[in-house]
C-alpha cells in the first residue's frame, strides 16, 4: 500500500487557511453558483484581481432551486466538507449553528448497521437544510470585495489555439440567442453533474474528458416533520442497510435542522424505491430504528414527500485528457458525482476547493494546462469513488464495470464496517474515512486489519 496517497490527501484536507497568497491572473470566471463555484471563487479571490460568478439561477430564491433539483433532499455535511469550510470562511460553522443549524453530539448521534446500533465514539455532526447550507456560503462568498455574481447563462468558451479565453453566456432577460463573451484568464467549470463542458470542448474540436459511470438506480424521499415534541434525546440517526437475503438494502437518516424541523431520508435502489405516498413514507419508517417511526407517525408532516432519483455515480477524467487546453479547470459534481448516500458531493467539492488554491500556490503557469490541479483532484475523486463504488458493486442489482480487485476491497470494506459495530478504535478510523478527513488506504493497515478481523470474531460469537 502507497503512503503518498494518504499523506497527500491529508495536506489537503488541512484546516488552516493558507499564507503568502498572490494574485496571479487579472480576471476568473466560474460557471455555476453553487456550493462548488462558490468555493472555488473564494479560493480565486485569493489569486485574481477579479472573480465573476455565472450563474443561472436566483441567487436570492428561498429553498431549493431548479439548478440544484437535489435541494430539497437530505444534505449531511461530513467532517472533511465542514473542516473546509470553516478554514475558508472563519467561524463559519458557528455562524451556521447561531443561524439555526443544529449540533448533534456524542450520545445525540445513533449510527445502526442492519439494525445494530453501533458503539459510540466522540463525534459532532451540524445539520442544516440544503439551501439553508448554501444561502451561508453564498453570503460570504459574494462578501468578498473582488467577487461578484451574474445571473447568466454559460453558453460556451472561446478560444486562442491551445488555450480557453474566455466565456459565452446570456445574461438573465436577454433573448436566448443574445450572446455576449467574458475574456478571463482561468474558467472554472462548476455546472454540476450535467455540466456541458465535454460538448463545447467537442464543439471546438478537442477531446471531451472521458467519463466512466456506475448505474446505481438509486431513489431516495426526503419529508420534513415538525420538532416540537418531547425530545428523543438524539437528534441525528443513520440507519444502513447491507445486501443479504431478505433485506433491503440502503441508507436512512433522521436529522434535526433549522426551523424547529425534522428532516427524514429514505432510500431505496431499483424496485425498492420510495415513492411520494406519506402512508408509504411512514410505514417505511416503522421498519426502521425506533426514532424514525416515533417522529413519522408522532409529528405532523410539513408539506409532501419530495423524491428524487439518481441513475449512476459518474467521474470525468479530465487526467486522462491529452489535449487539454489551458486555462480551464472542473470543480465538484462537473468533475465527479457519487451515489449521494455517502454524503461525499459537498465534501469533494470543498476539497477541490482545496486542490485549487494548492495549484495556484505553487505558481503556475497560466498558459499551460492545469495538468498539476487535476492530478490533485484525482486524488480527491479516487478516495471517493473507493468508498462509494466499492459498496455499490456488491449491491443485486448493479452489474459493474468491477476494477481489478474488487473482491478483495470489497471484503476488506465489509469486514471493517462489521467491526466497527463493536469496537470504538475501528469506528472511529472508519469514520475518518467516511467523513472524508482520511484517505481509505488508511483502513488498509495489517495492525488495523487484524484487529477488525478480532472485533468480528467477537461478535460473530455473541451474534451467531
Ligand atoms: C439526492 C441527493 C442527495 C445528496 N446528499 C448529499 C449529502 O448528504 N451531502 C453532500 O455533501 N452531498 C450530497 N449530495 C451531493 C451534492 O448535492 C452535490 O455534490 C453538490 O451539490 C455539488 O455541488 P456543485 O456546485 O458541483 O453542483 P450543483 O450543486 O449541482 O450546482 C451546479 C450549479 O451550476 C448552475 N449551472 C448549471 N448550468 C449552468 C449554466 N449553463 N450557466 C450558469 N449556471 C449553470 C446550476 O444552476 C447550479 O447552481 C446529494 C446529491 C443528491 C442528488
Amino acid at each position: 500500500m502507497s503512503r503518498r496517497p494518504v499523506r497527500r490527501f491529508r495536506e489537503l484536507g488541512v484546516a488552516w487557511p493558507p499564507v503568502g497568497t498572490r494574485i496571479v491572473m487579472r480576471r476568473a470566471v466560474v460557471l455555476g453558483g453553487s456550493i462548488a463555484g462558490l468555493l472555488a471563487a473564494r479560493v480565486l479571490s485569493d489569486h485574481a484581481d477579479e472573480v465573476i460568478v455565472l450563474e443561472r439561477d436566483d441567487p436570492d430564491a428561498h429553498g431549493a432551486r431548479p439548478g440544484v433539483p437535489q435541494g430539497a433532499q437530505v444534505h449531511v455535511l461530513l467532517h472533511g466538507g465542514r473542516v473546509q469550510l470553516d478554514r475558508w470562511f472563519p467561524g463559519f460553522s458557528e455562524g451556521l449553528l447561531a443561524d439555526g443549524a443544529v449540533l448533534s453530539k456524542d450520545d445525540a448521534i445513533h449510527m445502526y448497521v442492519d439494525g445494530t446500533l453501533k458503539v459510540p465514539v466522540a463525534d459532532e455532526i451540524v445539520s442544516a437544510s440544503r439551501p439553508f447550507l448554501e444561502s451561508r456560503v453564498r453570503a460570504r462568498t459574494l462578501a468578498l470585495r473582488n467577487v461578484r455574481l451574474i445571473r447568466a447563462r454559460a453558453r460556451g468558451l472561446t478560444f486562442a489555439t491551445d488555450r480557453v479565453t474566455g466565456v459565452r453566456y446570456t445574461a438573465e432577460g436577454d433573448p436566448a440567442d443574445a450572446i455576449a463573451e467574458l475574456p478571463a484568464e482561468l474558467v472554472v467549470d462548476a455546472m454540476g453533474r450535467s455540466s456541458r463542458l465535454g460538448d463545447w470542448l467537442e464543439e471546438a474540436g478537442r477531446p471531451r474528458p472521458p467519463m466512466r459511470r456506475v448505474g446505481i438506480d438509486l431513489g431516495y424521499a426526503t419529508a420534513s416533520f415538525r420538532r416540537d415534541g418531547a425530545p428523543l434525546g438524539v437528534s441525528t440517526v443513520q440507519s444502513v442497510v447491507q445486501p443479504g437475503a431478505g433485506r433491503r438494502p440502503g441508507v436512512c437518516v433522521l436529522t434535526a435542522v433549522e426551523d424547529g424541523r425534522w428532516s427524514i431520508l429514505l432510500s431505496g435502489f431499483a424496485d425498492d424505491r420510495p415513492t411520494r405516498d406519506p402512508e408509504e413514507f411512514r410505514a417505511r419508517c416503522r421498519r426502521l430504528p425506533p426514532f424514525f417511526g416515533w417522529v413519522a407517525e408522532g409529528s405532523p408532516m410539513i408539506g409532501p414527500v419530495v423524491t428524487y432519483r439518481q441513475a449512476d455515480s459518474r467521474r470525468r477524467d479530465f487526467h486522462a485528457v491529452r489535449r487539454l487546453p489551458a486555462g480551464l479547470v472542473a470543480v465538484g459534481d462537473a468533475v465527479a458525482s457519487f451515489n449521494p448516500v455517502y454524503g461525499q458531493g459537498m465534501s469533494s467539492a470543498a476539497l477541490h476547493a482545496s486542490c485549487l488554491s494548492a495549484y495556484l500556490r505553487s505558481a503556475p503557469s497560466l498558459a499551460e494546462p492545469a495538468r498539476d490541479y487535476f492530478a490533485r483532484v484525482r486524488l480527491v475523486v479516487d478516495a471517493a469513488w473507493q468508498t462509494s463504488t466499492t459498496n455499490d458493486l456488491a449491491l443485486p442489482h448493479v452489474t459493474g464495470p468491477y476494477p481489478r480487485g474488487f473482491r478483495v476491497a470489497h471484503r476488506i470494506s465489509d469486514l471493517i464496517l462489521r467491526a466497527s459495530v463493536t469496537d470504538a478504535e475501528i469506528n472511529h478510523r472508519f469514520l475518518q474515512v467516511t467523513h472524508m478527513r482520511a484517505h481509505p488506504n488508511t483502513l488498509i493497515r495489517p495492525g488495523l486489519l487484524l484487529r477488525a478481523m478480532r472485533a468480528d470474531r467477537g461478535r460473530t460469537a455473541e451474534h451467531p
